[in-house]
């Protein structure tokens, strides 16, 4: 992947006390593979990369004792500014629309509900309307949606075919519900479509909304940068929500989605579920690319459900590496209560890594049952200290837990592994604190 591939380049750099020209053009011409492997668009990575040599020659760099280190920093800082820079807010100033636009299945009606139960929590009375006119599913999808969110959604009549009246019913029905944010699911195709094109177009000026996000599909690479650039000269989007991040989506979509188009990403989804949702941190991107972990992004998802400072305590825990099986227990507890892991999990420093270790079943809930049941059968002690757990002490816990041998072995394994790897990570991250880099 390309946080792996970089990471690879980064330890070579690290490795060196000194620095020299070629070092660092090996080490740049390694990244710009990379990042042509991830699907960044050409002429993006092309600058990306001019822009990192040129800061890497200059002098300071060259001179300084960990030149390395100053090196992944440049990285990490134009990555960042490759990003976006800044997180960009929606204007959400009266009268707030919002029209979500994109290819079919890219998860505009799911992200429109979640960008719905965001600005609820946010205080805002967000309104919900369905402008697919091509699947009556898809009007049922946005109403159950909205059901479980507790948002009013306009519901167009099945026989409805045109679009700009829905809106102008939309509108007058939107005066009695007392809403203050409306958003607007519409219809997409398999591919762009110039009638689809045409409808939207007279929407859009009907509605004259202040945001037009594009929803994209980050699985897409190159595609999704080309369907905005497209959407984007028909009706001119203002910032782009990129969707199913979780999934084996290639980080170049990412990384040539601002560049190309110029547009911001306001938002990111990380799964199917409506909380899989987060503002887009263009620093926090870089720095999960470069693999650093997102810890803060992390704890802000879970900070609804559990309290701040036992996740961050957790957190930090695992960094140090000193995670015990009480720990582990604690972070159970906190797991059931987010749901999907694997969004979560790749916030962590390694965990992509961790991930590809663990069998492919490991984060499935019925798993973890298991693997608690274990953890609750060892005693106090075994807790703290995995490494006394033996012989017999495991013949008894895989009894106490109604499981076997062969599934506490294991388990005791992965463990094993999962703290080294923290151990690890959590070395790199202190020594980056001392030298003043980027931790
Ligand atoms: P639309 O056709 O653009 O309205 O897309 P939908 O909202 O109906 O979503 C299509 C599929 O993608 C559904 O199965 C969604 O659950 C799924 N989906 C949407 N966003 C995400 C995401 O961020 N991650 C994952 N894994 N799936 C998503
Ligand atoms: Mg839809």
């Amino acid at each position: 992947s390309l946080s792996d591939s970089l990471e690879n380049t980064f330890k070579k750099l690290r490795g060196h006390g000194k620095i020299s020209e070629k070092n660092i053009s090996d080490a740049l011409r390694e990244v710009r593979l990379s990042l042509l492997e991830a699907d960044v668009e050409f002429s993006i990575a092309k600058d990306f990369i001019n822009k990192v040599k040129e800061k890497a020659l200059g002098e300071t760099v060259m001179k300084s004792i960990k030149p390395g280190e100053q090196i992944v920093k440049i990285f990490h800082d134009e990555l960042t500014e490759l990003l976006g820079g800044d997180q960009v807010p929606l204007d959400l100033n009266p009268p707030a629309r919002i029209l979500m636009v994109g290819l079919n299945g890219a998860g505009k009606t799911t992200t429109s509900a979640k960008l719905a139960m965001r600005l609820k929590k946010e205080g805002r009375r967000p309104l919900l309307i369905a402008c697919d006119l091509y699947r009556p599913a898809a009007i049922e999808q946005l109403g159950t949606l909205g059901a479980q969110i507790d948002v009013p959604v306009y519901k167009p009549d099945a026989s409805e075919t045109n679009l700009v009246k829905v809106a102008k019913d939309a509108l007058k029905w939107a005066e009695d519900q007392n809403g203050t944010v409306l958003i607007f699911d519409t219809a997409g195709r398999q591919e762009i479509d110039e009638k689809l094109i045409e409808e939207l177009k007279d929407l859009h000026k009907f509605l004259d909304p202040k945001e037009t996000l594009l929803v994209a599909d980050a699985a897409t690479g190159q595609q999704a940068v080309s369907v905005a650039n497209h959407f984007d000269e028909a009706v001119g989007i203002t910032g782009i929500v990129l969707t199913k991040l979780d999934g084996d989506a290639r980080g170049g979509a990412a990384l040539s989605m601002r560049g190309v188009t110029g547009k911001p990403i306001k938002y990111i989804g990380e799964g199917e579920k409506l909380e899989n949702f987060s503002e887009f941190h263009p620093e926090r991107m870089a720095g999960r690319i470069l693999d650093m972990g997102d810890v803060v992004s992390m704890v802000e998802q879970v900070a609804d459900k559990i309290d701040e400072e036992k996740a961050m305590k957790s957190a930090k825990r695992m960094q140090e590496g000193k995670f015990d099986f009480n720990d582990f227990l604690d972070q159970m507890a906190m797991i059931k209560n987010l749901g999907p892991l694997d969004g979560l999990l790749g916030m962590l420093p390694g965990m992509k890594k961790l991930k590809k270790q663990l069998p492919a079943d490991a984060l499935n809930t019925d798993k973890f049952k298991h693997m608690e049941a274990i953890v609750l059968s060892m005693t106090p002690k075994e807790r703290e200290r995995p490494e006394i757990i033996k012989g017999t002490r495991r013949k008894r816990i895989a009894k106490g837990s109604g499981t076997t041998i062969i599934e506490v072995n294991r388990l005791l394994k992965q463990f094993g592994e999962m703290r080294k790897m923290m151990r690890s990570k959590g070395k790199m991250k202190q020594m980056m604190k001392q030298m003043g880099g980027m931790g």
